[in-house]
């Protein structure tokens, strides 16, 4: 049997004890053996890949920027395939509104390359500047203006993929549910084609503070009434406070427009940067587990509510129900916030991904939509083995 060194060029595959420490986690913090890590240049490097690893049984774990955080791009005794050197920007189609873009892309590079065109993509989450597009589509990426923008799953047109055959598949329409949210589990997405809307030409921010949860809810549906809306950004009163802010349920509210109370534009980055910092402050203060369920408007008051008065730090993505309750390493309650996400109806998770950390969770009818795709794009279960369910 061909060795992985021997498939591709020196310096493209790497079995050095660091690189697969580096690569042998994601941002969720879980952990497995990683054999390999390798970096295609071409659709044909990974065609080859996908070939071999159905010959060998290897299973192959992409991984974009691996800021995922549900140990979608951790291995388990896998080779990782790296997208960083997939990394074409085609021109923008500026009358379209469309831009064809290789997988490795971060997507504050793609949007800086946009900018001259006037055009950008508008999901944007808290990873922005690492967040890769592979990553995005395959988790169906949502963020911090989901409120007017929605998901990934709005600004895909078209998604190439590699599949467990090695073969190459142009998803469009109903076929693209094979790459978008599904974590890797079909095949690589190599590149795809998105729509890209207008920059604003004006933007601006308010800062609303509330004592009472039951009027900021009132004065949050009043906001999505507002077309101008363009983010809707959550803090309880502990989350608030851990970035220097008075200690209140604090909302974040956007607008295309001169709507908002501050304009200038160091007032707005001061706002988004104390915003955009919570993350790396809220795991420093020994809060490193990020939860992501979705709850249905009717039952944000008592899960905020609950989650408050139990002292967890949370913010979130207010304006689509979906909050990030942040927890201690092993914290017995994250079950519990699970049960009452099903209670209420909501989603384990509105965003993340389901990867190692929440398949167990995975409901039948999830399974068997799995199980389908596998047979049809997987059939020897080489990409991401056990994810998902
Ligand atoms: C500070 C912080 C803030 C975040 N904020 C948000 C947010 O607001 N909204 C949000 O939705 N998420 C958020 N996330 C989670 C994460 O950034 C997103 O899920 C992002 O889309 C992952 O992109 P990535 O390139 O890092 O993918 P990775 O972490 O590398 O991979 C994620 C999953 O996609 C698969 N994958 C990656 N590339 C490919 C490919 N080319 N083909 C097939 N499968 C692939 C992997 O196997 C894995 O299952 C945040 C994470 C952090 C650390």
């Amino acid at each position: 049997m061909i060795s992985l060194e021997a498939l591709f060029q020196p310096g493209q595959v790497s079995k050095r004890e660091e690189t697969m420490v580096v690569y042998s986690r994601d941002a969720s913090r879980i952990q497995g053996p990683c054999q390999g890590v390798v970096w295609p240049e071409t659709v044909n490097d990974v065609v080859r890949l996908a070939q071999w690893a159905a010959e060998t049984g290897i299973d192959l774990v992409p991984r974009g920027a691996g800021t995922g955080l549900c140990g979608g791009a951790t291995p388990q005794n896998s080779v990782v395939v790296d997208s960083s050197r997939l990394r074409q920007i085609g021109a923008g189609e500026i009358q379209s509104k469309k831009v064809m873009v290789d997988a490795g892309v971060p997507l504050d590079l793609l949007n800086r390359t946009l900018r001259q065109d006037g055009l950008f993509l508008p999901v944007v989450p808290g990873s922005h500047r690492s967040a890769t597009i592979g990553g995005m589509i395959a988790t169906n990426a949502a963020g911090l203006h989901a409120v007017r923008y929605g998901r990934m799953s709005n600004w895909v047109e078209e998604v190439v993929l590699v599949d467990g055959k090695g073969e190459v598949h142009q998803l469009t329409a109903d076929d693209r549910k094979a790459s978008l949210g599904r974590e890797g589990i079909t095949g690589m997405i190599v590149q795809a084609t998105l729509h890209l809307t207008e920059i604003p030409e004006i933007r601006s921010l308010t800062l609303f503070t509330f004592e009472n949860l039951e009027e900021m809810l009132k004065q949050v549906e009043e906001l999505k009434t507002n077309p101008a809306l363009s983010a809707l950004e959550y803090l309880n009163p502990l989350a608030a406070a851990l970035v220097g802010w008075t200690a209140r349920h604090s909302v974040l509210a956007e607008f295309h427009g001169a709507e908002g109370k501050i304009r200038d534009s160091a007032g707005m980055a001061n706002l988004w940067g104390a915003r955009e910092s919570l993350s790396a402050r809220l795991t420093q203060a020994g809060f490193p587990i990020s939860e992501d369920p979705q709850f249905p408007p009717d039952a944000l008051e008592e899960s905020i509510d609950w989650l408050t008065t139990q002292r967890i730090p949370t913010f979130g993505h207010l304006g689509v129900g979906i909050l990030h309750p942040r927890f201690l390493q092993n914290d017995a309650r994250i079950a519990e916030l699970y049960r009452r996400v099903s209670v209420s109806g909501g989603q384990i998770s509105g965003e993340h991904g389901m990867g190692l950390k929440k398949r167990q969770w995975a409901s039948e009818s999830f399974q068997a939509d799995v199980q389908a795709l596998k047979t049809q794009f997987d059939p020897y279960n080489i990409f991401n083995r056990g994810k998902q369910c």
